[in-house]
């Protein structure tokens, strides 16, 4: 027995209200002609920087529903796929996210898919290249993935190792957008629309950001991200004082190291 689809399975996943995405440089028009041209997408850049609500935008401008799998190091091929599972009425066939996505026409988004276990990178390619079907070996079916359906995965060439990297032959399927931390304005503009802040106070943020990002290399993997700041706003906008929403926000996440919190902290009162 199969429980397939159930109607409006989809529309759960689908983006009624426009999420708010400034865009930096040509990333819209970009991902529009992938999408034209049904090409798979890989967002790269540091985490924190947009790459989430760029994607839940561009579905929104597509009219797509958008399925998204945060990838984790046990993720495998059948959590993708799907499963059989045991039930009262015997054993029935569970539809994994990107199978439903290919079915229904979905925007999948694979996040940090490189986290993933190697069967679960594998069972991508075919949906990646002229055959655009995915197999779902267990149940001995070739799903023809939905004329709408698209993949989009994220990557953060920040973190791989050579132990863990995506392969030569995952990478080269994709059409790939580059993501960094917006130039100043442009980001005190989003941390102020996202946080409720004043100008003033975005930029105040925004200048820790670059000098916590002057700091990676030197035993900060990375410096505060968009996000951070815009977390360190929310809790000035709820009233906190700013060295202690910067320290709730940015130091005590940032790094478990005390002279680099210390370096980073002193970098920063510098700042404000
Ligand atoms: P990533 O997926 O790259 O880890 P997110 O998309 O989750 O990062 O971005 C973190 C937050 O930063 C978002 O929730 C959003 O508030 C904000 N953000 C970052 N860049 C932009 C942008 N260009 N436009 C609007 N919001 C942004």
């Amino acid at each position: 027995m199969t429980t397939d689809l159930m109607p409006g399975a989809l529309s759960a996943h689908a983006i009624r209200d426009e999420p708010y995405y400034r865009a930096v440089g040509d990333e819209i028009e970009i991902f529009a002609a992938a999408y034209a041209g049904r090409l798979p997408v890989m967002l790269k850049g540091p985490t924190g920087c947009g790459k989430t609500r760029f994607v839940e935008h561009m579905a929104w401008r597509l009219g797509r529903p958008l399925v998204t799998v945060a990838a984790h190091e046990d993720l495998t091929a059948a959590d993708l796929a799907g499963r059989f599972l045991l039930a009262p009425e015997g054993t029935v066939w569970q539809n994994g996210p990107l199978t439903m996505a290919v079915r229904g026409g979905a925007i999948c988004y694979l996040d940090e898919i490189v986290e993933a276990r190697q069967d679960a990178t594998v069972v991508i390619h075919p949906l990646t290249d002229a055959r655009r079907a995915l197999p779902l070996e267990k149940k001995g079916e070739l799903v023809p993935a939905h004329p709408d359906f698209q993949l989009t995965i994220s990557y953060n060439p920040g973190y791989q190792s050579a132990v863990k990297d995506l392969k030569e032959s995952t990478k080269q399927r994709f059409v790939a957008i580059e993501f960094d931390y917006p130039a100043p304005a442009v980001e005190a503009e989003i941390v102020a629309r996202e946080a409720d802040v004043s100008g003033e106070q975005a930029r105040g943020l925004i200048e820790v950001g670059l000098r916590s990002r002057n700091l990676r290399g030197q035993g900060l993997a990375e410096g505060a991200s968009t996000r951070m700041l815009i977390h360190a706003g929310k809790l000035l906008r709820a009233g906190a004082p700013v060295d202690a929403a910067i320290r709730a926000a940015i130091l005590l996440p940032i790094t478990d190291e005390p002279d680099l919190r210390e370096a980073l902290g002193a970098a920063i009162a510098a700042s404000l």
